[in-house]
């Protein structure tokens, strides 16, 4: 694997599995890989590092985006996801590029939002500090899409993402109903490029309005429904629509919560790639408001300007659907194959 960017292997294993060595040697040809029996050895030996680790908690063969990591050496370009315990409660929050916390959320079995606790954790040299205090127990680790198995990991394809409403269909405050759908059909061409290559297309929405009250969940089911199928109609498919109903200053009580499902947070992004095997690199997301840019590794988000101020968007600002469609099949590499 050719990089400029070095960072070393650190596994617990019991080392007698020759098979998990041979995979981490494989997976990472030129990186150093140390091996430990126990983990506190493995912690501070890190502790003692001064180079970025990847650290393999315990034999785990799941394989996730390796590629893009080492590809997107930045490595202050992502999310990272910090594991911490509070009074005794296991909880995560995610940091931002300047490492301050964005999003706080308790712990919920062992799945949260879409990230998945994988064993697998990316620490940069610079917070080997935090890492020795002992207030942070846990582990700092970047909740790429984890696949169920590395054969599946091959097999993993970009996407496209798109936000709902605004880029689909016309943005009608607290749309809910069927008669106030106004679709686009200028995104038909861009879904088709992509159903064409046989990669996903998926829907990521925000719908606080059942928080708010304004509607139920069952009518953003409907709303999603006929867009489906009038797709559908137009000979273009879409995989699956994700919606977030949680607003934490919602006002009915068990949708006001904090998530990190909601966008600009990349639970439902996590949750569609470990669903269909998405790989982030060549993966595309579109929106109309900077709120649906997921400013996780890989992915490249995209807005189209509709009616939301786009000034100081980090990403690229188109004002048609054509313009987004030619960015894309110039700056993609599809042909390869996945
Ligand atoms: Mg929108």
């Amino acid at each position: 694997m050719e990089t400029n960017y070095f960072f070393q292997i650190v596994a617990v294993s019991n080392c007698a599995s020759k098979r998990f060595i041979n995979y981490l040697e494989e997976m990472f040809s030129g990186s150093k890989i140390h091996c430990f029996s126990e983990g506190e050895e493995a912690v501070k030996f890190i502790n003692d590092s001064s180079i970025d680790t990847l650290y393999f908690s315990r034999e785990n063969f799941t394989a996730f985006d390796f590629k893009s990591l080492i590809k997107n050496g930045n490595k202050k370009n992502f999310s990272t996801i910090l594991q911490i315990k509070v009074n005794g409660d296991e909880e995560f929050v995610q940091l931002d590029k300047n490492f301050l916390i964005v999003n706080k959320t308790v712990m919920d079995g062992k799945t949260l939002d879409g990230y998945v606790e994988s064993g697998i954790y990316f620490i940069p040299q610079e917070l080997n500090s935090l890492f020795k205090i002992n207030l942070f127990e846990g582990v700092i680790g970047i909740p790429l899409p984890v696949y169920s198995s590395s054969v599946e990991y091959f097999k993993s394809r970009p996407a496209l993402f798109l936000d709902r409403d605004g880029v689909i269909n016309k943005d009608v405050a607290y749309l809910h109903e069927v008669k106030d759908i106004v679709i686009f059909d200028a995104i038909i061409p861009v879904i088709k490029f992509f159903n064409d290559k046989k990669l996903p297309v998926v829907v990521l929405t925000n719908q606080s309005g059942v928080a708010r009250g304004k509607f139920l969940e069952s009518d953003v089911l409907k709303v999603n429904q006929h867009i489906f199928n009038y797709f559908i109609k137009k000979k273009v498919f879409i995989d699956r629509f994700y919606s977030c109903p949680y607003m934490e200053s919602g006002e009915i009580e068990a949708y006001a919560k904090k998530t990190l499902n909601r966008k600009p947070s990349p639970g439902m992004l996590f949750q569609a790639c470990g669903d269909f095997f998405i790989k982030l690199d060549g993966s595309f997301m579109i929106g109309d408001k900077i709120s649906d840019a997921i400013d996780v590794l890989g992915l490249t988000n995209i807005s189209i300007q509709r009616n939301y101020d786009l000034a100081g968007a980090q990403h690229h600002v188109f004002s048609s659907e054509s313009e987004i469609l030619a960015y894309i099949k110039a700056h993609c590499d599809y042909s390869a194959g996945p």
